[in-house]
């Protein structure tokens, strides 16, 4: 009779390891915790992963312990080339350093528990899968697509759970001589867990963030190793670690109804458990029904997204915090000096319930972030940004730097003469907004700017005429003194433009005889001097251009 042994050693002849072997080279680790971040290589970072992964990587790190990088490329199908560097660059932008990954030195590990991409270590899945197999908790498995759906259809029909389990397998209950006799005519196979679970049964267990969950135990005999010898999430999640020492698995929500099968997984091989902690998905309102940010449909389930729309790295991860943990937000509003990098991080005190994505939130915690910084640091970031997504602007950024940061603070920290306090410290919603406001003050952009229609349409709604036009500037800039007070500035110009028939207020305009109101001649050399209707304050604007940009565009 064949043994469950014999049959592992036809299906693995290769694999002579044991668990026990691979637990010797890879000990323990020194320190009691580590945590990973393990993504697909699918082209593209989630922003849910951006959150876990920040929070596995912080979570570590405030305790001095270690941080990985696991590669989850067991679907190769999915497998987008570069994803893994695509992945790293955009880690660094967060600030989310890695201890061990697989992109050392020429590819190289950098770690002693790797290999750190999964598609390397199927020996090592291997010898789990033969252990279940040489215990009988496993067994190949031959169901074609067609017999799986022939069971489904009928599971359907006769209201019961779909899946592959019980008498719904066609293998499960086959001896040792009916499989060797199947093995040694078919090696196109897949491997199956034999789920010890019960449809009756209940399984309670702890999570780190959702506290105590009980639940219906597994009982499907889930794939392990598919017909490519490449296993499948649940068997590499338990090799990988196990093996990798991982104490804190923490992870999207929408793992948690996989736990029941892991925790059998973890009991089947005999290895303790790792603390759960699974961290709330981001939701998105769609015409009044919550749903997963999906890659296919949402542009925004991609961080690349929130790069091209000009937020920055701080901003995304202070609101992805205020999401996820509201502790966060409580000890902000108490601080609001203090960054993210300054608050603890408790995983036992982040969010139990899904979270609801909201733009109206993202722009003011961005917001409030732009505001804070000094303009300085506003000026680097943007030029940052300015470099990647508008290069041309860029150049002109680095051309004049003071000139610059004293168009980035207008209204902002320190108003110009005015002695007042910062009217608009929330000037810039994004660094998009930064760049659009920018774009004025250069002679380069302006010429540009004459091109649009808002300039046209603005030209065309003022009711100043050219002769007005013409001998209004001619007068001003005779007397043009840009180092007035804001108040005497704007008495001067008053007199002036009471002379060409303009009213000072409504009240007066309704006398009749006004040809129009202050507000036309301010709106005229707003769009003179900036050829747009959105600027800041028009008195500190003319001061940072200065008297002769002032008077060239005046006179243009
Ligand atoms: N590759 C899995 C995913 O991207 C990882 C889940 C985990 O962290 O265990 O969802």
């Amino acid at each position: 009779m064949t043994t469950r042994k014999e049959l592992a050693d036809i299906i693995f002849p290769e694999v002579t390891e044991t668990i026990q072997d691979l637990e010797k080279k890879y000990p323990p680790r020194s320190h009691s915790v580590c945590t990973r971040f393990a993504p697909s290589p699918t082209g593209f970072l989630h922003i849910g992963g951006v959150s876990t992964g920040f929070i596995s990587r912080k979570f570590a790190k405030q305790n001095a312990w270690t941080f990985m990088l696991r590669i989850e490329d067991t679907d190769q199908k999915r497998e987008v080339e570069g994803s893994v560097e695509l992945i790293v660059q955009y880690m660094k932008t967060f600030g989310i350093g890695i201890d061990e990954w697989s992109l050392g030195e020429n590819h190289s590990d950098v770690g002693n528990y790797g290999p750190y991409k999964q598609s390397q270590r199927k020996s090592i899945y291997k010898v789990f899968a033969k252990h279940l197999l040489a215990n009988g908790l496993a067994y190949p498995c031959w169901m074609t697509t067609e017999e799986m759906n022939a069971t489904r259809e009928l599971q359907t029909k006769s209201k019961v759970t779909p899946g592959i389990y019980w008498n719904y397998s066609v293998r499960r209950n086959k001896s040792s001589e009916e499989i060797l006799e199947k093995l040694q005519s078919d090696k196109n196979f897949v491997i199956r867990f034999r789920s010890p679970g019960d449809a009756t049964k209940r399984v309670v267990f702890d999570d780190v963030v959702k506290w105590r969950i009980e639940t219906i135990d597994n009982f499907n005999d889930i794939v392990l190793i598919k017909s490519d010898e490449l296993p499948t999430y649940h068997l590499a999640h338990i090799a990988d670690d196990h093996l990798m020492r991982t104490s804190h698995v923490i992870r999207s929500e929408e793992r948690l109804p996989s736990v029941p099968l892991h925790i059998q997984l973890f009991q089947s091989f005999g290895l303790p458990i790792p603390k759960y902690c699974h961290v709330a998905p981001l939701l998105k309102l769609d015409n009044w029904n919550k749903r997963k940010l999906s890659k296919r449909h949402d542009p925004e389930s991609d961080i690349w997204f929130f790069f091209e729309k000009g937020y920055a790295t701080q901003g995304i991860i202070e609101f992805l915090l205020t999401l996820i943990d509201p502790w966060f937000e409580e000890r902000q509003k108490a601080n609001p000096d203090k960054t993210y990098l300054d608050f603890e991080m408790k995983l036992e005190k982040m969010s139990k319930s899904w979270a609801l994505f909201d733009f109206v939130k993202l722009q003011s915690v961005n917001n409030n972030y732009l505001s804070k910084i000094s303009t300085d640091e506003l000026y680097e970031q943007s030029l940052t940004r300015a470099e990647k997504y508008r290069p041309e602007l860029a150049a002109l950024m680095k051309s004049d730097v003071s000139y610059i940061k004293a168009a980035l603070n207008i209204e902002r920290h320190t108003p110009l003469k005015t002695g007042q306090a910062a009217k608009d410290p929330k000037r810039f919603t994004t660094y998009a907004d930064v760049e659009t406001q920018l774009r004025f003050f250069f002679d380069e952009e302006r010429a540009k700017l004459i091109q649009n229609s808002e300039f046209r349409i603005q030209k065309e709604k003022s009711i100043i005429s050219k002769d007005i036009a013409k001998s209004f500037v001619d007068e001003y800039i005779q007397v043009m003194n840009l180092s007035m007070s804001v108040e005497e500035w704007f008495a001067q110009l008053k007199e002036i433009w009471k002379k060409y028939g303009f009213a000072w207020n409504n009240a007066e305009f309704k006398e009749g005889w006004y040809v129009g109101k202050i507000w036309d001649l301010a709106m005229f050399l707003r769009i003179q001097l900036c050829c747009t209707a959105q600027t800041p304050d028009l008195y500190s604007v003319m001061q940072v251009m200065g008297k002769e940009r002032v008077t060239k565009r005046l006179r243009a």
